[in-house]
């Protein structure tokens, strides 16, 4: 089978950091006493590896012991989080990437500055549940349903995004709210432009391919979203996890296929994938 990658595919600079930093505090705390609170990156294999290598990744600061190490994934952590993690006398150390940080102090200076916070995201989401807390009473929207019930009216609005987002998809709800009425509209572009490139080479290659293979964690928000965007191209897409989901039937019919990944997704995930692809 003809296999094309997308140009920018992967592991994000955000991801490799955070793997670095828990690699590196792992070495320093070779007898243990290194918890992470959640998993590090959403990736079941490197969270498996991080585990083998005797990271625990369920932390919680209310139950530790004071002296543990605590790693803030990439994701980040609310300030409530930090606070306690300080008064019960743990060491902290903070994998949160440097987009999500600038997102956190982006809300909290909208705050100081008069603004209501709006986060267009998914509430459930590790990254937004940490953001919001960087302001009192932020309103999180993701669809055009939430605004009705949501958005307050003849307020100044303040607008971020989960660093994930599609920019079409922002840019929708942008529009909605606008069409609302308020008295100021503030917007700071929090979107992170990793995955803005993983999501154009994607759809790029859409139109090369006859089936298109996403590969990375079920439950990474930017994995989803470079699926959900190549089947609006309406090219036949699979997100899988790794090669072991693969079933001959997906590639029945086509001669060839696109592979992409999420930015949590290792090199070696692609590289297994695209090697049984070609081997077809
Ligand atoms: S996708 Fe962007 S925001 Fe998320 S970890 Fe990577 S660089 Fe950071």
């Amino acid at each position: 089978m003809e296999v094309k990658l997308a140009a920018t595919r992967g592991f994000c600079f955000g991801v490799e950091d955070a793997i670095e930093i828990a690699e590196l505090a792992l070495d320093e705390h070779r007898n243990g006493g290194i918890v992470a609170l959640g998993p590090v990156i959403h990736n079941k294999q490197v969270v498996q590896r991080l585990e083998q290598a005797g990271l625990n990744q369920s932390g919680d600061v209310e139950t530790l012991e004071a002296g543990t190490t605590v790693l803030i994934r990439s994701h980040g952590a609310d300030p409530e989080t930090f606070e306690r993690a300080k008064e019960r006398g743990l060491n902290i150390v903070d994998a949160t990437c440097v987009l999500v940080k600038r997102a956190q102090n982006v809300v909290k200076q909208l705050h100081e500055e008069g603004y209501k916070v709006v986060m267009i995201g998914d509430a459930n989401h590790p990254e937004v549940k940490g953001v919001i807390g960087y302001a009192p009473d932020v309103v999180v929207v993701d669809k055009g349903d939430d605004l009705e019930a949501k958005i307050p009216y003849r307020d100044r609005l303040g607008i971020v995004a989960q660093t994930t987002h599609a920019p079409e998809h922002v840019a929708e709800m942008i529009g909605e709210i606008a069409k609302r009425p308020f008295r100021e509209l503030k917007i700071v572009n929090t979107l992170c432009m990793e995955v803005t490139k993983r999501q154009e080479a994607a759809v790029a290659l859409c139109a090369e391919i006859d089936v298109m293979f996403v590969l990375g964690g079920l439950h990474s928000a930017n994995t989803q979203e470079l699926a959900r965007l190549c089947r609006e191209q309406k090219t036949p897409t699979y997100h899988l996890e790794t090669v072991d989901d693969f079933d001959a039937e997906m590639t029945a019919g086509h001669r060839v296929a696109g592979v992409t990944a999420g930015a949590s997704t290792p090199e070696w995930v692609i590289a297994d994938f695209v090697t049984m692809l070609e081997a077809l």
